[in-house]
């Protein structure tokens, strides 16, 4: 087997091993992949559990689809991470996981689009939310197509969560930085909301981005009168490009939620 080839079996290995062990996923959920070269790409076969693979289980198709190598058959998301690949040349990497925050946040049709912390500025810009499709399908990966040139994480409504990146390894980084962001935004909202950065602040950080070879363009949203007092929230505001949720329902449930907490119930 070419060196190459194995070093990124074992690299996909290795995420897989890193998403099951930090409860990314459950059973055999979930599905990595990484371009091998212009015309392949290597990724998880279904019905396995990505903590136990071998470098030997994975698959390599064409960008059709077809089979090139491997016993077992590929995800039942294969055509989602080729769609991607077509369209973000840039990226080598793709992985789809169900990191229980960041779901919690999909489930709860609430996108993670605001400038709250400054690595998530800087690496993802802000994490939207494509609308539900049902998993196995076209219907998964048309509503992220919306997103996909500008973001590199998305939440996938009452499903999961998708990143992708320069390679598998970078890909799975932005997971993680995604599944941190939403335990954090799911502590700071039970304590009062989130607050958001002020527009000054995040020309800073967008300032940082062109020396870590970011191109995607930061989508988040600031605060613009970069007064804290006047910046808690925690949703995107109607219209936004990941709308799809009315901005004051949205309050009222966090509300109720956060009472809820706060009587222990
Ligand atoms: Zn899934």
């Amino acid at each position: 087997m070419n060196r190459t080839v194995y070093a990124l079996r074992r690299e996909i290995v290795e995420v897989g091993r890193r998403v099951y062990n930090r409860g990314y996923v459950a059973a055999n959920d979930g599905n990595i992949s990484a371009r091998l070269d212009r015309g392949r790409v290597l990724i998880t076969p279904s019905g396995v559990s990505k903590g136990f693979m071998k470098p030997e289980d994975l698959i390599v198709v064409d960008l059709t689809g077809k089979v090139i190598e491997g016993r077992k058959k590929p995800s039942s998301e294969l055509l989602m991470h080729l769609r991607i690949y077509q369209e973000r040349p840039d990226v080598n990497g793709v992985v789809h996981a169900h990191p229980p925050y960041a779901t919690g946040f999909a489930v709860a049709g609430i996108p993670l689009t605001q400038c709250v912390l400054p690595e998530v500025i800087v690496s993802l810009g802000g994490i939207p939310l494509a609308e539900y499709g049902t998993p196995g399908t076209e219907e998964l990966f048309k509503p992220v197509l919306k997103y996909i040139k500008d973001y590199d994480a998305f939440l996938l409504a009452n499903h999961g969560a998708l990143s992708i990146g320069p390679s598998v390894m970078a890909a799975y980084f932005k997971m993680e930085t995604l599944e941190h962001f939403a335990q954090i935004a799911t502590v700071a909202i039970q304590l009062g909301g989130l607050k958001t950065l002020g527009e000054a602040e995040v020309k800073e950080l967008i300032g940082l981005r062109r020396n870590f070879g970011i191109k995607t363009q930061v989508s988040c949203e600031t605060c613009a009168r970069n007064d804290t007092q006047e910046c808690v929230a925690a949703t995107v505001p109607a219209g936004g490009p990941a709308a799809g949720i009315d901005r004051q329902a949205l309050v009222e449930a966090v509300t109720a939620a956060v009472v809820r907490q706060l009587n222990g119930a």
